[in-house]
């Protein structure tokens, strides 16, 4: 049975205007452009999404920070820090991506007949690099811990786990969410790299002790590597959770064309990440929300995003990729995934 999904859609991103940077406002409007052409788009439906506000982001950041963010739109054009620049309607911008997310918090938590299975919101400013206290790393607002946050606060689920796919470790994700066992954070992330946190024993802290979960993955790592680590480590911590809601920090920056890092993941395996993560979310009849993190190759983020659209609602597309054939040389895996569930078998069954 196929399972519903659509789009939270962000009309006024390009507002948000980094120039030449790689996290730039061609970027969602070149997906669109492939979605749009295709005969899957009447499958997605298509939800509207509204602006966050003040008392949604500050469930994740500090007052300090929003005013920071603010302040730098208002001084335009500028830059936060060395990755991160701000246009004027920047601030504007970033509440909407975070209200987008909340948009689909509603649409997939509501459990009416038309509320779909899941939903993937087409958003910039990224949010997973954003912490408690400053933006960094392309990412304004933390997105994914600002809607995690409302699904508890706002809809009384007790547990929502927030699974991160970027390539980057989503450090600001974490350190929200550190020591809150109403959020598990697990994350899929190239180690080393930046922004340099994401080592196998960050676990959280207090009564969020057991509750972040890192898997560094070795650089070269590719489909075998990413699909191993969600069948013996991911899946089933994420089982043992029993999430009422999953969170998908869905970036797609570990393609093996993508310029950014080193990973080897190819258009089939995004496909089968989310499809695994859709699954996981029906057999429990919880709803889904992916929200757009990173991805810098504009040839092949299209096609990226259109297979991970077909994983969530189980439809076929088109999963060739040069990348296909390209097998890496042994990238220290299987140590490393020995590592990580010694570590983890302190807190979960595995
Ligand atoms: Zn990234």
């Amino acid at each position: 049975m196929s399972r519903s999904t659509g789009l939270v859609l962000l009309a006024d991103q390009a507002l948000h205007d980094t120039g030449d940077h790689p996290e730039n406002s061609r970027r969602i409007p070149t997906v669109l452009d492939r979605l749009q052409r295709s005969d899957d788009w009447k499958r997605f439906q298509l939800v509207e999404p509204r602006a966050a506000d003040i008392e949604d982001i500050r469930r994740a950041h500090s007052a300090a920070h929003v005013d920071l963010v603010r302040s730098a739109a208002e001084a335009a054009p500028t830059w936060i820090d060395g990755d991160t620049p701000v246009s004027s309607a920047s601030y504007d911008v970033a509440m909407k991506a975070a209200g987008a997310a909340l948009s689909a918090v509603d649409a997939v938590v509501d459990s009416g007949e038309t509320s779909p299975d899941s939903l993937f919101a087409m958003i910039r400013p990224p949010g997973h690099h954003a912490t408690p206290e400053r933006p960094m790393g392309f990412c304004l607002f933390n997105n994914a811990a600002v809607a995690a946050r409302y699904a508890v606060e706002r809809h009384g689920l007790q547990r929502v786990a927030v699974l991160d796919w970027d390539v980057h470790h989503g450090n600001g994700t974490q350190d929200i969410l550190w020591s809150d066992p109403s959020a598990l954070f697990v994350s899929l992330h190239q180690w080393p790299l930046y922004p340099g946190t994401g080592w196998l024993e960050e676990t959280g802290a207090g009564d969020g002790e057991g509750f972040t979960v890192n898997l560094p993955m070795p650089p070269s790592s590719g489909d075998r590597e990413h699909l191993q680590a969600m069948t013996d480590v991911v899946e089933p911590i994420l089982a043992a959770y029993d999430p009422q809601l999953l969170i998908v920090s869905a970036g797609q920056d570990g393609h093996a064309a993508d310029q950014l890092a080193n990973q080897m993941i190819t258009a089939a395996g995004f496909n089968t990440l989310a499809e695994r993560a859709a699954a996981f979310a029906a057999d429990r009849g919880i709803g889904l929300v992916a929200l757009h993190e990173g991805g810098y190759n504009l040839n092949t983020l299209p096609q990226l995003d259109h297979a991970i659209l077909a994983g969530l609602g189980d439809f076929a597309t088109d999963l060739s990729d040069p990348y296909s054939e390209v097998r890496a040389a042994d990238v220290g895996w299987p140590e490393r995934l020995e590592e990580i569930k010694r570590v983890q078998r302190s807190y979960w069954p595995l």
